[in-house]
């Protein structure tokens, strides 16, 4: 939590916000993922939901 603001996620008015950026950024797509986003982490690496979610396929189809 931020001691500033006093907010998990600094708005745009706290001095510790940072501008722009991800936290992370998506090792396909290249996309930022940006704080409170839901990403995923495999093998150390992040991908974004819209990549996981784009290559998800049922066996069989
Ligand atoms: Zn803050
Ligand atoms: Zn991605």
């Amino acid at each position: 939590m931020c001691t500033v603001c006093g907010q998990m996620f600094c708005p745009k008015g706290c001095p510790e916000y940072e501008m722009g950026g991800g936290i992370y950024i998506c090792s396909y797509c290249g996309a930022d993922i940006m704080a409170g986003e839901e990403y995923y982490s495999l093998s150390g690496e992040y991908y974004c939901s819209d990549c996981i979610y784009s290559s998800r396929r049922t066996a069989g189809e």
